[in-house]
């Protein structure tokens, strides 16, 4: 069956058609500026790729875009429509409402709205995903997948904040996670290519990217993860600060003249690595800035280091232990000085890595060396498979 994947943000959709039976990718693509102008680049497997700057005034006509294109007699990879035997999408927030992917109903939908409030930029941009293809291919089953599911078997100790309760109750303030369709995938292939069934390890994910966050899987279930009731909290990323103690808010807005929304835009948009450095977020050129001697992209990637191995060492302790740890996203899965650096906070642990293995690139491998007490593995992530996988078991 071929399985559209689509990831649908407030002015961008990201799509990808699947074979999920040979799991290849026939076509992928982007729209962009949805609302502004427009533009989709959309990338047949084994063909070029073209782009077309093209009027999107809203979702639903960029939606119709990729369909001309999947079925396009230059660039198209099907024939026709009928060809898509069912669409996966990807939503941010399903709340405690979605502890797996379901199948989309009118219900589902009315649920998915309730959790707006939650993921105020992603949700609603992810339901307007749903309505477009919903009006445009009115029956083909559709699924949805969430990024905080994963995380709903979190125990209370590990979800609830030490606020008062009856905020939990009233808000929903608690935390929840992201990244949970990397999680699960690269802790399930990471079980595979130990040769070893999920429900036998404890394992670490650490889903290194522009966005960044690690969770502790034990047995196959999330137990703990870095991002919290939304997903500034946890580690220090590209350009948000992670995890601050919240007393900085207000200080900061004094000292700025700001109010909260700005010194959370801070928090969000101007910290991490590149607030840090003040040079980019982009680990390349961290990375290339330290070969030059800059002092302060070195602090900051000293401190993303740092606070990885901090969440490491705390996620051995809830899980009472740790069989694997692996690496993925962008910097997990390309970046060895990274890996390297992280790894080698955790010696108490008997991890060893291997050098000339750790310095692959966005490929399976395990990279540390056969007598590490601990496996660590690099796992590329795929988000979209993992849609399209849930897409197909629950049809
Ligand atoms: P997100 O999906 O959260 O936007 P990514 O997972 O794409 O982010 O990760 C982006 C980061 O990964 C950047 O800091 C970049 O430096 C790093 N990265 C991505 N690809 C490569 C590569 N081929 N080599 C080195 N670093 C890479």
């Amino acid at each position: 069956m071929n399985v559209l994947v689509i990831n649908c943000g407030s002015s961008s959709l990201k799509y990808q058609l699947i074979d999920s039976d040979s799991e290849s990718v026939l076509a992928k693509g982007l729209c962009e500026r949805i609302g502004i102008d427009g533009r989709l680049k959309h990338t047949p497997s084994g063909k070029e790729s073209v782009v077309i700057d093209s009027t999107m005034p809203d979702h639903t006509a960029a939606v119709s875009l990729v369909l001309k294109m999947l079925t396009d007699s230059a660039h198209g990879v099907i024939s026709g429509l009928s060809e898509i035997g069912a669409v996966g999408h990807r939503i941010v927030h399903g709340g405690e409402k979605f502890a797996a992917s379901t199948v989309i109903t009118d219900e589902v939908m009315s649920a998915i709205e309730e959790c707006n409030d939650l993921a105020p930029l992603h949700n609603p941009a992810n339901l307007i995903g749903i309505r477009s293809c919903r009006t445009l291919m009115p029956e083909v089953p559709m699924v949805a997948v969430f990024d905080t599911a994963f995380h709903q078997t979190m125990p209370k100790e590990a979800y609830l904040y030490g606020i008062p309760y009856e905020y939990y109750e009233q808000y929903k303030i608690r935390k929840y996670g992201f990244h949970g369709t990397s999680h699960s995938f690269v802790s399930k292939r990471t079980a595979e290519l130990l040769g070893k069934k999920p429900e036998e390890l404890k394992i670490i994910v650490c889903h290194l990217g522009n966005g960044a966050s690690i969770c502790a899987v034990k047995n196959g279930r999330s137990v703990d993860t870095s991002m919290g009731f939304t997903p500034l909290d946890g580690l220090i990323m590209g350009t948000r600060s992670g995890t601050i103690d919240p007393a900085v808010v207000e200080y900061l807005g004094q000292k700025l003249n700001a109010n909260t929304h700005e010194v959370m835009n801070i928090l969000n948009k101007k910290s991490g690595v590149a607030g840090v450095s003040g040079i980019s977020s982009d680990f390349r050129d961290l990375d290339k800035a330290v070969s030059e001697g800059n002092e302060r992209a070195e602090i900051a990637l000293n401190l993303f280091n740092y606070r990885v191995a901090q969440y490491i060492g705390s996620y051995t302790a809830v899980m009472n232990g740790v069989d694997a740890i692996a690496f993925t996203a962008g910097v997990g899965e390309n970046n060895p000085k990274s890996r390297a650096a992280i790894c080698s906070y955790l010696s108490y642990l008997e991890i060893a890595i291997d050098d000339v293995k750790n310095q692959v690139r966005g490929e399976e491998e395990v990279i540390s060396t056969s007598d590490s007490k601990v496996k660590v593995l690099v796992v590329p992530t795929n988000e979209e498979l993992a849609i399209a996988r849930e897409t197909v078991a629950l049809l």
